[in-house]
């Protein structure tokens, strides 16, 4: 019939655009682990090792994409739950809900094809939502926890951003972020210029045969605001205890603070 054909096309259809989905996937994973020589990995265990993820939680990653951070809460959800259950101290009646909030639908495509591969396909925890950090669809004092990686600079408004996770969260929430930051060690400093203006974009050509691109992710970084300033704009939207640490001397930051 040619419904049937239709199906066809259309499996097909999903199959190719899958495809594409991946190998922009990969070569933005490759282009991560080079740019940041690996380190990225650790700094997203770092993110999530701050955030204390428990069993029974709720929590929010926004601009999740691929679902780094997303993964990580679980599998540290799952192995300390692992250990109370055995201890008989997990709390049961709570559901575990993490969602994965990306601007992006094909983003979130690459993190449901990224969740099947590492063994979450089947996991009832993960919920991916399209939507946008500065006007998110959650409820107010609805999670425990917000994680932003990589994401915020790219957010036009990065004020509402900030009261939107301020909102979403419940009293007690956490609420980190994890970016490229401004490094202001005198001679690392010259080496870093150096190394994201003049290597990144080459590097960006040469392995994703995209300059354009990785030349704004370079400008970016450099108009997004210092650490302090940043700290003070999280103030400023209500959280309390606001504390930022540097990572390989501020190349990145994680900020943190809680809705009290
Ligand atoms: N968090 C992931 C990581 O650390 O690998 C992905 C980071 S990626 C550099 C930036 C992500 O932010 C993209 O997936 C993009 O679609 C998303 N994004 C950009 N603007 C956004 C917005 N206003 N709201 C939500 N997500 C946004």
């Amino acid at each position: 019939t040619s419904f049937g054909f239709k199906q066809v096309q259309e499996d097909e259809k999903s199959k190719l655009v899958g495809n594409v989905f991946s190998t922009v996937a990969s070569s933005y994973d490759l282009m991560n682990d080079l740019m940041s020589t690996g380190l990225h990995r650790l700094w997203k265990d770092r993110l999530v090792s701050m955030l204390h993820p428990f069993a029974g939680m709720k929590h929010l990653d926004v601009a999740g994409g691929t679902g780094d951070a997303a993964f990580r809460v679980l599998e540290s959800i799952n192995s300390v739950s692992n250990k109370a259950l055995q201890e008989g101290l997990a709390d049961t009646k709570q559901e575990t809900k993490i969602f994965v909030c990306d601007i992006n639908p094909n983003m979130l495509n690459v993190g449901k094809m990224r969740a099947i591969e590492r063994g979450f396909g089947e996991d009832r925890s993960l919920h991916w939502v399209e939507g946008d950090a500065e006007a998110l669809s959650f409820a107010d004092g609805s999670m425990d926890g917000y994680t932003i990686a990589f994401g915020i600079r790219n957010v036009t408004h990065i004020e509402k951003a900030l009261s939107e996770a301020y909102r979403v969260l419940k009293r007690g929430g956490r609420f980190l972020c994890l970016e490229l930051s401004h490094v202001e060690l005198p001679v690392f400093k010259q080496i870093y210029d150096y190394y994201s203006f003049s290597i990144i974009p080459a590097m960006g050509e040469l392995v994703a045969g995209d300059r354009a691109s990785y030349q704004y992710l370079v400008e970016s970084i450099h108009r997004f605001p210092n650490q302090e300033t940043f700290a003070q704009m999280i103030l400023d939207a209500g959280f309390e205890k606001v504390e930022y640490d540097n990572l390989v001397g501020g190349v990145v930051a994680i900020h943190s603070g809680l809705k009290l």
